[in-house]
């Protein structure tokens, strides 16, 4: 398997903590691959980068975070190599940086006129897989609930290809996340109430926004465990035997679309484009940082606002939580509804699926729910 030739070939007996040389081989590596990455969107701006994010780029600035790449990974390269006996780590990252910087580095012009039409979405992959690595690892490598755990524990590759699954679609995913709202809104819109909604206070109008997402979440999340045949693709979210932000992107394209398409619909009708971008940009931060790796929390807002250990129980395979904890962002609507979970203080032992096999490759999963066999209800 690919993941155990990449532990192996970069892995070696050396210890691994700070001043080891192995922290600034994985920065190296990780910012020349990006590098590299952005170098080749630069190359191929119409097929890889997506026409809706295109007229938002600050050109200069991201030129300026190319250059920064590529002399992190060539700095962080060559500590590496300083520092480790085994530069596999370090030499990677400058390999790439080096690519990057020969096929024309951060000033490669883009002389074509772009258009809108079909594209990968590589630019959105590379720049949230930045943005979230900055955004949730530095927490999770300070203060981890499982300090065991590690970056690249089981099947972190499998979920960065559920990343790449995610992203690089982008088109068709929000097409299709999109399609059952817009059709329902154009068809059978009320004004009145969002002129109703869009007169109250903006923070009134967010609070709001994100109990109606919520409401929806449980109740369709809460579907996906009761009925046979939508578990079989939600199987896939909870097979995960370790939680961290990466591991929250692992989801059946299935349940993503109708999870996600389902609760924008009473959104639409309700909530101005607005307050619906602020959501997103909230429900993809919070729901990431639930799956986090995370142990400090807030006690007295606990029984408020999700926090890790709060969702981490909704993952467990412990008798005892099983169905529980739906919700997404505010935990008393479980308790509202009867499912709430919330030990004092405990954090699971075991996460994942006891009396189901799930196959281990992206492929073998995206078909799981479709083969024929008889599946447990949950
Ligand atoms: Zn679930
Ligand atoms: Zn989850």
């Amino acid at each position: 398997m690919l993941e155990r030739k990449i532990n192996e070939t970069f892995g070696d007996d050396e210890p691994t903590g700070f001043g080891t040389g192995w922290w600034s081989g994985v920065l190296s590596a990780f910012f020349g691959i990006l590098a590299f990455g952005a170098v080749v969107c630069l190359h191929f701006p119409q097929l890889l980068t997506s026409p809706e994010l295109r007229p938002y780029y600050p050109m200069g600035v991201m030129r300026l975070l190319i250059q920064s790449l590529i002399v992190g990974a060539i700095v962080f390269g060559v500590a590496s190599a300083i520092l480790r006996r085994k530069k596999m780590l370090g030499l990677t990252g400058m390999l790439f940086a080096i690519a990057a910087t020969l096929l024309g580095g951060a000033s490669v012009q883009i002389n074509e006129p772009l258009h809108d039409g079909p594209a990968i979405g590589l630019d959105w992959f590379l720049l949230d897989m930045l943005l979230m690595t900055l955004v949730y690892s530095p927490f999770e490598v300070l203060w981890p609930a499982y300090p065991k755990q590690g970056i690249f524990r089981n099947e972190w590759l499998l979920d960065v290809v559920y990343f790449l699954s995610t992203h690089l679609p982008i088109q068709i995913t929000s097409f299709l996340i999109l399609l059952p709202a817009t059709q329902l809104t154009t068809f059978l819109g009320m004004p009145g109430l969002l002129a109703a909604t869009g007169s109250l206070p903006w923070l009134v109008q967010f609070f709001l926004a994100i109990l109606v997402a919520d409401l929806a979440e449980y109740f369709i999340h809460r579907l996906f465990h009761s009925v046979p045949f939508l578990w079989r693709f939600h199987a896939i979210h909870h097979s995960s035997k370790a939680l961290d932000w990466l591991a929250g992107s692992r989801s059946h394209l299935v349940d993503d679309v109708l999870v996600r398409g389902f609760i924008l619909i009473p959104m639409m009708f309700a909530f101005s484009h607005g307050i619906i971008v602020a959501y997103l940009v909230f429900v993809t931060l919070h729901a990431t940082w639930t799956h986090s790796n995370f142990r400090p929390t807030i006690e007295w807002l606990e029984p408020y606002l999700i926090f890790p250990r709060f969702h981490h129980w909704h993952h467990t395979s412990q008798k005892e939580a099983i169905d529980k904890n739906f919700a997404i962002h505010f935990p008393w609507i479980d308790k509202i509804f009867g499912t709430y979970y919330f030990p004092k203080d405990a954090w699971p032992e075991r996460y994942g699926l006891d009396d189901e096999k799930i196959p281990g490759s992206f492929w073998a999963q995206a078909f799981y729910p479709f083969a024929r066999r008889a599946v447990p209800a949950r």
